[in-house]
């Protein structure tokens, strides 16, 4: 199994105006680019993130920083359990990390074994249509999302879910979208 690189989220520092990123390798001036992602340590296939700030270093180095991670989350998995064809596995293993409980946990919460867990999430058996719904539940119950817009959403959308298409999903999200205020990252 790839398991996703670990994200180098840097702090955006803006000394004296300019931009001033140093390389963590090798300490030389890094090029820094506001632009578009492809934010893979999500462990999802096609998120990307539109205005961050992106640096690289002639030595190979890549750094971005990306602000309100976790608002950024839960944006992201919002769009999972509304998306309109069947979670694939690393979706559903986006939406269990998010909640941030164990494989084990989640297993107990939806009724299943650990093991039926692990070939959810590796693809490697198919989730009913009425586990890929409860799953849906269990995140918006764990992340306290209940609003009325929600639910409304729930109650058209699932009805709408062409389980038998398991498309890989897609989702290009600007940064005004999760971060509140001026952006932070704008140069
Ligand atoms: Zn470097």
């Amino acid at each position: 199994m790839i398991r996703p690189k670990p994200l180098a989220v840097l702090l955006f520092v803006n000394i004296n105006g300019g931009d001033q990123m140093k390389c963590p390798t090798c300490n030389k001036k890094m090029d820094c680019k506001t632009g578009k992602y492809q934010y893979s340590e999500s462990g999802l296939d096609n998120v990307y993130l539109l205005g961050v700030e992106v640096c690289k270093c002639s030595c190979g180095e890549r750094s971005v920083s990306i602000p309100a991670i976790m608002e950024l989350h839960r944006v992201i998995g919002i769009a999972l359990v509304t998306k309109d064809t069947a979670l694939t596995g690393k979706e559903i293993k986006f939406l269990r990390k998010n909640i941030g409980i164990s494989g084990k946990v989640f297993a107990e919460v939806i009724g299943i074994d650990r093991s039926t867990l692990s070939r959810w999430e590796n693809d490697n058996q198919v989730v009913s249509k009425s586990n890929d719904r409860l799953i849906r539940l269990v995140y918006l119950n764990f992340k306290g999302i209940a609003q009325k817009k929600i639910q409304i959403q729930i109650r058209d959308k699932f009805k709408e879910i062409k389980h038998e298409k398991k498309k890989s999903f897609r989702f290009t999200i600007p940064v005004k979208d999760w971060v509140p205020g001026p952006n932070m990252c704008e140069i």
